[in-house]
């Protein structure tokens, strides 16, 4: 199903060609182009790159490449990046990094209340070690006032994080607006842009960051490698101390293979941005529009246009997610109830808790998130099964029944 992509140079590894991928901000197939480079630094370029012998020096140069491509599409330079295990270890060094520098000149940390657990969890300890967070309200969309940034200061503010685009909804943030606020202020400026490096644009200038996490995996990569970009100039605490790698600012011996893999997809991911945009934002409105005409009980969740090209978040009244989600696998379609990493407990998704959504509403989501490896035909596909299965639910639902 991933021949009729348009996408020719962007084939993905073809796992099981016959069940259809729509949990793209889970993560996503690996491109062979990055299969083949990371398998060409596994055999070729295993060198050790603090070594000052040839195959170090080898794996430095391509340690340094990649740091430049994925600078590059930052608009940062290069001194600015360190490599890291992944986007959850990235949101942890840049917070627990900048509450230690810069402890002495405050203790008050300014969040939403739908950042990723990445986020969350961090400043959480921190909050046990003395740290004051205020957790910013989202409105119906998932979006952040800038004005409430603006209010939510204070003398002892040393930081501000606030996520670019929302995982589970897709909303994407006027950051752009509160880092004009944060740079008049002085105010040290982390979003985790996991879910919109190579997504869409993400000029660490434009957008006026002072530090900014991605991964790989989420961008046609490997799993286990990320970076976190640090603006010159902005002191921050390792979190990992060992060798001096990175600059001392992440120690142990560098992942070549997987910051080759991740420096290979961002810089397919870049190049295929605008085109990837375009198409991504065509097929979701075009299942949106479906889906909200052909189901009844139906709405989407998150905003209406300021949302990631991929997304479509929707509640289907008197269905939970989880039973959607494990009839569309029963059909060969992967589609998510929530987040991964709360659909074990039964804790409704805290994001969407946030916008206002009943509990109900919250439990009756379904994220499906596309690639570009994905097709019109298997969208119309889905679309008809989904039809079946709401129908199927809501026929042995006692709530829906007593409605009719
Ligand atoms: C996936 C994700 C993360 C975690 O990244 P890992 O590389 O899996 O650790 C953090 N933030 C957001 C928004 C994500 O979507």
């Amino acid at each position: 199903m991933y021949e009729n992509s348009g996408f020719s140079n962007n084939k993905t590894e073809k796992v099981k060609k016959d069940y259809i991928y729509f949990d793209h901000a889970a993560t996503t197939p690996v491109l062979s182009e990055v299969v083949a480079r990371i398998n060409e630094c596994f055999t070729k370029f295993y060198g050790n790159a603090s070594e000052p012998h040839l195959p170090g020096r080898n794996a430095r140069e391509i340690l340094e490449n990649s740091r430049t491509s994925v600078a590059e599409i930052l608009g940062a330079g290069s001194s600015e990046i360190t490599f890291t295990s992944g986007g959850t270890e990235s949101n942890n060094l840049a917070l627990f990094g900048i509450a230690e520098a810069y402890s002495k000149k405050g203790n008050h940390i300014i969040t939403s209340e739908i950042e990723h657990p990445a986020v969350l969890m961090p400043l959480k300890a921190l909050s046990k070690r003395g740290f004051k967070i205020t957790y910013l309200p989202v409105d119906c969309n998932g979006q952040v006032d800038p004005d409430d940034v603006k209010k939510a200061l204070r003398a002892g503010t040393i930081l501000v994080s606030v996520m670019h685009a929302n995982n589970i909804v897709g909303t994407v943030q006027p950051i752009s607006e509160i880092g004009k606020i944060l740079k008049e202020k002085g105010v040290i400026f982390h979003t985790d842009a996991v879910q919109t490096f190579c997504n869409i644009w993400t000029d660490v200038n434009d957008l006026g960051v002072d530090l900014l996490s991605i991964s790989g995996h989420k961008i046609y990569g490997p799993k286990g490698v990320g970076a976190l970009y640090v603006r010159k100039g902005t002191r921050f605490v390792p979190y990992i101390y060992g060798g001096g790698q990175e600059k001392g600012r992440r120690s142990g011996t560098e992942n070549i293979p997987g910051i080759a893999g991740l420096a290979k997809a961002a810089e397919i991911g870049f190049a295929t941005l605008e085109e990837k945009i375009k198409r991504l934002s065509e097929m979701r409105d075009y299942l949106k529009n479906r889906i909200l005409e052909s189901i009844p009980g139906v709405r989407l969740n998150g905003h209406p246009t300021e949302r990631l090209p991929g997304n479509c978040n929707f509640s289907f009244k008197f269905i939970e997610g989880e039973a959607m989600v494990l009839r569309l696998d029963m059909a060969g379609i992967a589609a998510s109830s929530g987040s991964a990493c709360s659909s074990s407990s039964m804790k409704p998704a805290h994001t969407l808790k946030a916008m206002g959504l009943s509990n109900e509403e919250a439990f009756g989501s379904l994220r499906i998130t596309l690639g570009f490896e994905n097709s019109y035909e298997e969208l119309d596909y889905f679309i008809d099964e989904l039809q079946t299965i709401i129908r199927d639910l809501r026929d042995i639902s006692p709530l829906y029944k007593n409605t009719v």
